[in-house]
C-alpha cells in the first residue's frame, strides 16, 4: 500500500484509481498523463506486462471517455533486453493508442537511449501522421540538433530541463547553463514547429516564455506538470491554455516518490503537509 506520504505524488497502485484522478483532473480543466511506474526490466516477462497493462489502459481511458493520453518509458518496454523488444511493445501499444484514439508519449531516459528513443518516434510520427509525441532534454548539447530534427516530423514534443545526471562531456550540468539552454529550445520549438509543442516545467519563467513564444509565432502548445507539483498553478493556468499533469500510479512507487524528494526539499513539505492536514 502506498503510504499517506507518497499519495501526494502517484495515484495509487491501480488503474482505477488512477483513472478516478484524471476524471477529477478533468473537472477542472486539466488533461492526464497515465504512467504506469517501471523502468529498466531485466525480465522480459515484465516488459511484456505493462505493455499488456498499457493496452487495457488505452481502452479504459477510452471507455471512461477522459481527456488522458499515457506515456511510456523505453526501459520499461524492455529496451536494456534489446531495441527490437522495446520497439515491438512500443508498435502494440501505438496501434491501441489508433484504435481507440489515445495519444502516445514517449518519455526520454539516459543519453545512451537518445537515438533508439527517437528512431522510434520518427517511424510512429510518420505511420500514425502525428498521434504520437516524445520528450527532449534541454541539459543534453545535442538537443538543439534533435530538435532541428524533429521540426521536420509530425508529432508533438515535449521539452523538459532533463531528469538525469549525464556526463559534462556532453551536458551541461550548471544551473544556469540548462536554463539558458531549456529558453534557446524553448524559442527555436516555437519558431520551427507546426504540430505544437509541451512545455514541461514548473519553472513559472518558463511558462512565461512559452507564452511569449506563443504569441509571436502562433505554434499551438500546452503545458505540463507533475501530480503532485504546483498543482493550484496548474488549475489557474487551465483557464487559459492546455494543461497535461503526469500522473504516476502502480506498485513501482519508491524510487519515483524519492526522486521527487530529492530533487526539493519543498517537495517534501508538502507531502508532509498533505499527511498532516489529511
Ligand atoms: P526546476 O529547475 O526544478 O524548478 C524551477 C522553478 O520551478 C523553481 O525555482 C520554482 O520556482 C518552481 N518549482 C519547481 N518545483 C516546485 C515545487 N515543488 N513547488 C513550487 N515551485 C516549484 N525528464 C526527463 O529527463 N525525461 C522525461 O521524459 C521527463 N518527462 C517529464 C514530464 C513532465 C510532465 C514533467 C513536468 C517533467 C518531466 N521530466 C522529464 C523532468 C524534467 O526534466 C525536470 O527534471 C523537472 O521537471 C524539474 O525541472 P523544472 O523545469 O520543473 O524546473
Amino acid at each position: 500500500m502506498i503510504p499517506p506520504i507518497a499519495r501526494s505524488f502517484v495515484a495509487g497502485e491501480v488503474p482505477a484509481t488512477a483513472i478516478t484522478h484524471v476524471a477529477g483532473l478533468n473537472e477542472r480543466n486539466v488533461g492526464g498523463i497515465l504512467n504506469l511506474l517501471g523502468e529498466h526490466y531485466e525480465e522480459p516477462a515484465d516488459a511484456t506486462a505493462d505493455a499488456e497493462e498499457y493496452v487495457t489502459l488505452v481502452q479504459d481511458i477510452a471507455a471512461a471517455d477522459l481527456d488522458a493520453c499515457i506515456s511510456v518509458k523505453p526501459s520499461q518496454l524492455g529496451l536494456d533486453l534489446g531495441a527490437d523488444v522495446f520497439e515491438g511493445h512500443l508498435e502494440r501499444i501505438v496501434a491501441a493508442g489508433q484504435e481507440h484514439d489515445v495519444f502516445v508519449w514517449i518519455d526520454m531516459e539516459d543519453h545512451t537511449t537518445t537515438n533508439v528513443t527517437l528512431d522510434a518516434f520518427e517511424h510512429h510520427a510518420r505511420a500514425t501522421d502525428g498521434d504520437v509525441g516524445v520528450c527532449v532534454q534541454a541539459n543534453l548539447e545535442r538537443t538543439r540538433s534533435d530538435l532541428d530534427r524533429l521540426a521536420e516530423l509530425p508529432g508533438k514534443v515535449r521539452l523538459v530541463k532533463g531528469a538525469y545526471d549525464e556526463p559534462s562531456a556532453i551536458a551541461h550540468t550548471s544551473k544556469k547553463a540548462i536554463d539558458d539552454a531549456f529558453r534557446a529550445c524553448i524559442r527555436q520549438a516555437f519558431e520551427t514547429f507546426d504540430d505544437g509543442v509541451a512545455v514541461a516545467s514548473h519553472d513559472p519563467e518558463m511558462i512565461a516564455l512559452a507564452e511569449e513564444c506563443h504569441d509571436e509565432y502562433g505554434t499551438p502548445y500546452e503545458v505540463q506538470m507533475l501530480m503532485g507539483v504546483r498543482e493550484t498553478a496548474q488549475y489557474e493556468l487551465a483557464e487559459s491554455r492546455p494543461v497535461y499533469q503526469y500522473v504516476p500510479y502502480g506498485n513501482r512507487w519508491l524510487s519515483y516518490f524519492y526522486r521527487r524528494i530529492r530533487e526539493r526539499k519543498g517537495n517534501a513539505l508538502f507531502a508532509l503537509r498533505a499527511v498532516l492536514t489529511s
